[in-house]
């Protein structure tokens, strides 16, 4: 998961993290009232929604990041030995010229 997607308390601790001034007064109340009016109905319907829609994003996201050595396309592979035989991680298509791998976030 990316840094500032979190449950519950989790994003107090993100907010606190952040301490430079961006938008002024005015900003933040056209803010406010833009996600006031597009704000959909809370329930388990709309949490569930909202789930499939980050994990849509984030498979996007990272079939479009390169990989952090060589800049090829990175995939889902399994590991097929070692200590963490079965689980997927993200590969280089350019293995095995190119070992780089990173893990999958839940
Ligand atoms: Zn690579």
């Amino acid at each position: 998961m990316p840094s500032n997607v979190t449950y519950a308390g989790g994003c107090i601790k993100y907010i606190k993290s952040k301490n430079t001034e961006t938008l002024s007064q005015q900003q933040v109340q056209a803010a406010i009232m833009a996600i006031a009016h597009g704000r959909l109905k809370p329930g388990l319907k709309t949490n569930r929604e909202h789930v499939n829609h980050v994990k849509d994003i984030i498979s996007v996201k990272n079939t479009a990041n390169p990989c952090p050595k060589c800049g090829s396309d990175m995939v889902i592979r399994t590991a097929k030995k070692g200590a963490h035989i079965g689980s997927k991680f993200w590969g280089c298509t350019d293995y095995p010229k190119c070992r780089a791998i990173f893990n999958i976030s839940q």
